[in-house]
């Protein structure tokens, strides 16, 4: 059984709360922990990994993964009969998920598929990365839970992408202009795509903007966002 990971595609939007949850989980797993997590003890990863990988956000809220995971069918709760949802929702709140000692984990079915078999256990992990995160963070995810991962590498991709991409800005960073060459070898630009490669933005020209390496990776970590009239917004 594979893990149906495209129920939380919304349109463009980086929907990877869930996403970091199940990577948090099977990072755990894979040093092997137990099926269940006590709500207790995610809470803190959680939140950092939010923090760290999710999209900008003034508060940040690990309880909603933990809960409403269960409506994908491959998650499910303990201990939960008794959480009083909020009053604009019916998930619990977290007072009541520290309250009750809720626990969550995969489901025994899932488990048993996944967590059992190192190698599809790794794929899983690989597959996440590559469906919810950019390429030019799937690095940082790895060690900060310190997970063994299979990654499809390479991608496909339009194999032009990048040339047409950066000879339509001139070989320059968008943001801050750098433009280093070696020969008639451009060092250290990349090919960006505005909206992602994951939520299927296209691989087009209209869609790509050249950037340095670490405007490229800064971007992809939502640092700053390009907006439809290509103006810079940071967060
Ligand atoms: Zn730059």
């Amino acid at each position: 059984m594979e893990l149906n990971l495209n129920v939380w595609k919304r349109g463009n939007q980086r929907a990877v709360h869930k996403p970091l949850l199940l990577l948090y989980a099977l990072s755990q797993y894979q040093k092997g922990h137990d099926r269940f997590f006590s709500y207790k003890e995610i809470d803190e990863p959680l939140k950092d990994l939010l923090i760290e990988f999710g999209p900008y956000r003034k508060s940040h809220h690990p309880e909603y993964p933990f809960w409403r995971l269960q409506n994908d069918g491959i998650w499910e709760l303990k201990n939960h009969e008794h959480a009083q949802p909020r009053s604009s929702n019916t998930d619990a709140k977290k007072s009541e998920l520290l309250k009750y000692d809720v626990a969550g984990g995969l489901t025994q079915i899932e488990f048993d598929a996944i967590v059992s078999n190192q190698d599809k256990m790794a794929r899983a992990i690989g597959e996440l990365l590559e469906q919810f995160f950019p390429e030019t963070i799937h690095d940082d995810i790895v060690d900060a839970l310190d997970i063994q991962e299979y990654l499809n590498k390479p991608h496909k991709r339009d194999p032009n992408f990048r040339q047409k991409v950066l000879t339509a800005y001139g070989y320059k960073c968008a943001i801050c202009g750098f433009d280093c060459r070696l020969g008639h070898a451009s060092i250290g630009l990349e090919a960006a795509h505005i909206k992602w490669h994951q939520s299927k933005g296209p691989s087009t020209v209209d869609n790509g903007i050249a950037m340095c390496a670490l405007h490229h990776k800064a971007f992809d970590r939502g640092v700053f966002t390009i907006t439809y009239d290509l103006k810079l917004s940071v967060s």
